[in-house]
C-alpha cells in the first residue's frame, strides 16, 4: 500500500485523473467514488464490480484512510458529538444535530484556528495545522456509517437518502484558510457520484477573509454564512483581528459580489450577542445601516460560555429587544436553537485537542491568504488538468 495516496483525498476530477494514470478508464474512478461515498465501503476487496485485478492493483498503490471516532458523546437533546484523532495527539470534533426534516452534521476544517477571535474556545486553543481533504470528508463518511448502522434512521433513509442531509462548515476553524482542501471537499459533498447534496444544503461559515470569498464564488459557491458580530469597525476589531485587515465595507462588498453566483439570494450573517459589548439596540440599528445594500438574513447566536472566557450570554429581555429591532426594519432574524451545550456542542464551544500550536501574527495569516489566492488562480489557469499527487496528504501547514 502507497501510504501517500488516499482515495479519500480526491475529488472527482482527481479521483479521474488518478484513474488515468492508472491505465484504467473514467468510469472505474466514478465506480470508486461511489462504492466509497454512497456505500461507505473502504475496503477495496468488496467493490465487486470491479475486476480483481483492478482491486489488486489498486491496493498497491493507494489507501483510503479515514480518521478514527475516539470519542461519541450524546447529549440529551439527541445532538451528538464525534472526537476524531488526526493524528500527533491532536483531534478534531464534529457535531451531528437531528431535526424533524433533516440531519445536519456541523464539520471542523482545521486542527485549530489561526484567527483568534476573543470569544471563541477554538480561537483560544491555537492552531496546529489544515485538516486534509480526506479527514475533512471523512467526518461526513463516520457520520453516515455510524448512523446507518445505529439502524434508528429518519424516514428520508428508507426512500435511499443518506442520513446526513446538511453539512455546515461551522466546526473548529477558519474554512477559507483551508481553501484547496476544503473546496475538493465541497465539490465531493455536491458530487452525484459521492455525497449528492444540494448547493443549497451545504453552508459554509467564514468570519470574513474577503479575497477568499470571491475566490469560493469563483471555485465552488455554497450557501455562504458570515460570522459578523459587529455593526462598526472600531468595535468588530476588538473582537475579531481579521477586520483589522478586513474591514466592514470590504467585507459587504464581498456579500454583494457573492450573491451574483450564490444558490440562495441571501447571505445568512451570524451575529453573536455578548452580554454588554454588542447587545444593545444601537448594535442592532447599526446593523441595519450596515447591511442596507445586502440581502441577507439574520441568524442571532446568544454568546456560549467555555472555561476561561470573559464574556456573557445577553439577558432574555436584551436578546429579543436586539430581534424585535432587526424584525421591526423588516429584516429576517432568527435566534439560533443552542444544541448540545450540556456536551459542550455548541458553537465556539468545540475545543478538540490542539497540540504542537503554530502561533501567527496578524500580517502573516495575511500573507498565507495572498499565497492561497494565487494558488487558487494557477488552479483556474490549469483546470482540468489537477494532479493527483498535489492532493495528496500534505504535511504542510497551510
Ligand atoms: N470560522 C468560521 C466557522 C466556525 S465558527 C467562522 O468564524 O464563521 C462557527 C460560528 O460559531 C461562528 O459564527 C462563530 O462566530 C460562532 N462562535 C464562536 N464562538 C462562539 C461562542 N462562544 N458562542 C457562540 N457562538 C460562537
Ligand atoms: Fe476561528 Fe471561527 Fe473561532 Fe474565529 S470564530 S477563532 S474564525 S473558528
Amino acid at each position: 500500500m502507497n501510504e501517500s495516496i488516499n482515495l479519500l483525498d480526491f475529488d472527482e476530477d482527481a479521483m479521474t485523473a488518478f484513474f488515468a494514470e492508472q491505465g484504467e478508464k473514467p468510469f472505474r474512478a466514478r465506480q470508486v467514488l461511489k462504492w466509497i461515498h454512497q456505500r461507505f465501503c473502504a475496503d477495496f476487496d468488496a467493490m465487486s464490480d470491479l475486476s480483481r485485478l483492478t482491486r489488486e492493483k489498486l491496493k498497491t498503490v493507494a489507501s483510503m484512510t479515514l480518521p478514527a471516532v475516539t470519542r461519541d458523546t450524546a447529549a440529551a437533546d439527541g445532538t451528538r458529538k464525534w472526537l476524531f484523532d488526526v493524528g500527533n495527539g491532536n483531534a478534531i470534533e464534529t457535531v451531528y444535530i437531528p431535526e424533524d426534516d433533516r440531519g445536519t452534521l456541523c464539520v471542523s476544517t482545521q486542527a485549530g484556528c489561526m484567527m483568534d477571535c476573543a470569544f471563541c474556545a477554538t480561537g483560544k486553543e491555537g492552531f496546529n495545522r489544515n485538516l486534509t481533504t480526506a479527514e475533512i470528508v471523512g467526518q461526513l463518511w463516520q457520520a453516515n456509517k455510524i448512523l446507518l448502522s445505529e439502524n434508528v434512521n429518519p424516514p428520508w433513509v428508507d426512500a435511499g437518502r443518506a442520513p446526513i442531509t446538511n453539512v455546515v462548515l461551522m466546526g473548529m476553524g477558519e474554512p477559507l484558510s483551508n481553501f484547496k482542501n476544503v473546496v475538493a471537499a465541497l465539490k465531493l459533498f455536491l458530487s452525484d457520484n459521492a455525497y449528492g447534496l444540494s448547493r443549497r444544503r451545504v453552508t459554509l461559515s467564514t468570519s470574513g477573509i474577503v479575497p477568499m470569498i470571491d475566490a469560493l464564488k469563483d471555485a465552488c459557491p455554497v450557501a455562504l454564512a458570515v460570522s459578523l458580530h459587529a455593526p462598526t469597525d472600531a468595535l468588530r476589531d476588538t473582537l475579531m483581528p481579521v477586520n483589522r485587515r478586513h474591514p466592514l465595507s470590504e467585507l459587504m462588498a464581498a456579500c454583494r459580489r457573492y450573491l451574483e453566483r450564490a444558490p440562495r439570494d441571501f447571505i445568512t450573517f451570524e451575529y453573536l450577542l455578548i452580554r454588554d459589548v454588542n447587545d444593545r439596540i444601537e448594535h442592532a440599528r447599526g446593523l441595519i445601516e450596515l447591511t442596507r445594500e445586502v440581502p441577507c438574513k439574520f441568524n442571532l447566536i446568544p454568546f456560549n460560555p467555555f472555561p476561561g472566557s470573559p464574556y456573557a450570554a445577553p439577558t432574555s429581555d436584551r436578546l429579543f429587544s436586539f430581534q424585535k429591532t432587526l424584525m421591526d426594519a423588516d429584516l429576517i432574524a432568527t435566534i439560533r436553537k443552542k444544541r448540545g451545550d450540556d456536551i459542550a456542542a455548541a458553537c465556539g464551544q468545540l475545543a478538540g485537542q490542539v497540540k504542537n500550536r503554530v502561533r501567527y501574527r496578524l500580517n502573516e495569516v495575511s500573507k498565507r491568504h495572498e499565497t492561497l489566492r494565487e494558488e487558487k488562480a494557477k488552479m483556474c489557469a490549469t483546470k482540468h488538468r489537477v494532479c493527483p499527487s498535489t492532493l495528496s496528504v500534505k504535511k504542510e501547514i497551510l
